[in-house]
């Protein structure tokens, strides 16, 4: 292949002399107040409110979530599941898989900017920080001052205060794990497990890494969901993006002057305000890039500054490629009926396998050590192991029946009991008088029934055994 006249020829030393690594740049994102700043506020004080408060919040007598690994029961608010139960979750992460795919086909990265837990705590960071430093102005000066014992101070005082909100973090995620007033209990008196106390700490440093020293590199470098959301954005996509037909050229202009347009001005005025808010330090007037997580920050910047030259707002914008093209945006396309069609199939299918799941399960293993037993009085009796795992809340006992061959009966009436989460296993035995028997294997089948709860009941089918001549 011929190489272009044009290209450009880097010189070696230049190639060998660059690093791969690039120094982080701090990044201060600049306060600001607006439309979909209060929306972001609201979604993070929802999702913070429930990521604290759901560990209290008891439900029938037991936490309402509780992930209670000991005892292998997670109860979530009054349902108990149980290891067998592990398809649930499997469930659970396709559909939010599909949840993911279908809102970011029809509305971009809605997840990353209003609902990504490490948006909302970099947000909760973000404010203590201001609270503490002041905003954007206040932060860089300081940053910039040499050492003193104010900066010292506030330095310190920020941190700490970070320090504290990390481990409530950690404290809170272990709460769902081992039962919150417990948790308090013990940590109140010193006597939290080692393991209590490493989660709390693995957990309070994580967030305290992700949320007050990483920020928006966990963004750009470590959230897989950033690369591969370009996979499912098309020209429908809503994006936020400048409106560069209408902004450029850009330049700075009086307020007064009303002629800026005749002069080949368009509506930005180049103040950098929307580069200055943005929590990953882009600048969307460059287009479209994977680092912009879709916060809206800049829309509500900028319209502060349309405000403020009394221009239309909208410069920045919610928007989709065809729309900045000029063409007709379809939201209701055949990806977004695709996504819809396997997310409500899901939907329906999760909510029919847990309604209509079973309390309680029954093994019914066959005794190996001998095929039957021939009495002198003519019953040929078989004997099993019944294994009944009781998956509800509560303790029971049940009733059995069998059935498949006429007068088949047990031996010796006994108790089937099993506790809330146990296995309880109980050895019958079967007879019936050998006349009875048509072949030498016969299926029949085992129903339990909860004493106190007709309804919970189940059904297994084992084989019978018989001489091979039965007449
Ligand atoms: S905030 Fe608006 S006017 Fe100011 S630089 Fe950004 S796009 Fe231009
Ligand atoms: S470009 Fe705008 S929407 Fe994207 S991350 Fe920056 S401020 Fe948020």
């Amino acid at each position: 292949m011929k190489s272009s006249k044009n290209t450009t020829k880097i010189p070696i030393e230049e190639i060998q002399n660059s690093s791969l690594y690039a120094k982080r740049k701090k990044i201060y994102p600049r306060i600001v107040l607006g439309y979909f700043t209060k929306l972001k506020t609201l979604s993070g004080l929802i999702l913070l409110g429930l990521y604290y408060g759901l560990p209290w919040l008891q439900w029938n007598g037991h936490q309402a979530i509780l992930f209670d690994l000991p005892a292998r029961k997670f109860h979530i608010f009054g349902m108990t599941f149980w290891p067998q139960d592990f398809i649930y979750l499997t469930f659970l992460l396709i559909l939010a898989a599909m949840i993911l795919f279908f809102f970011t086909a029809l509305a971009g990265r809605l997840w990353c900017g209003f609902a990504c837990p490490q948006t909302i705590w970099t947000d909760a960071f973000l404010w203590m920080e201001r609270l503490i430093e002041g905003d954007r102005p206040k932060q860089i000066k300081l940053d910039n001052e040499p050492k003193s014992f104010k900066k010292f101070r506030i330095k310190t005082t920020k941190h700490t205060l970070w320090i504290i909100f990390a481990l409530f973090t950690g404290f809170t995620f272990v709460g769902y794990f081992t039962p919150i007033h417990e948790l308090t209990h013990s940590l109140m008196n010193w006597q939290l497990s080692g393991w209590e106390t490493f989660w709390i700490l693995f957990y309070g440093f994580a967030t305290y890494g992700n949320a007050g020293r990483l920020r928006e590199q966990v963004c750009t470098y470590m959230c897989p969901y950033a690369r591969f959301q370009s996979a499912m954005f098309d020209n429908n996509t809503m994006i936020i993006a400048y409106d560069e037909k209408r902004g450029e050229s850009r330049g700075s202009r009086k307020k007064s002057q009303d002629n800026y347009k005749d002069q080949g001005l368009g509506d930005c005025i180049d103040c950098s305000i929307c580069v200055q808010v943005c929590p990953t330090g882009i600048d969307i007037r460059d287009g479209l890039q994977y680092q912009c997580i879709s916060c809206s920050a800049c829309i509500d910047a900028c319209d502060e500054v349309m405000d403020k030259m009394a221009y239309p707002r909208g410069l920045i914008r919610y928007t989709t490629e065809n729309n900045l093209k000029g063409n007709k945006t379809r939201i209701f396309r055949p990806r977004i009926f695709v996504y819809a069609g396997i997310l409500i199939a899901l939907l329906i299918g999760a909510i029919y396998s847990i309604s209509t799941r079973s309390l309680v399960e029954l093994d019914v293993i066959r005794d190996r050590q001998s095929l039957y037993i021939e009495t002198d009085a003519g019953m040929i009796e078989n004997i099993y192991s019944l294994r009944i795992m009781n998956l509800d809340n509560k303790d029971h006992s049940y009733n059995l029946n069998t059935t498949g061959i006429e007068d088949l009966a047990l031996v010796k009436n006994i108790d089937i009991k099993a506790k809330s989460g146990e296995i309880s296993t109980v050895a019958i035995r079967l007879m019936v008088a050998k006349e009875k028997l048509q072949k030498r294997t016969t299926a029949i089948h085992f129903t339990l029934t909860a004493t106190d709860n007709p309804e919970l009941t189940i059904t297994e089918e084992a084989r019978f055994l018989g001489p091979l001549r039965f007449r």
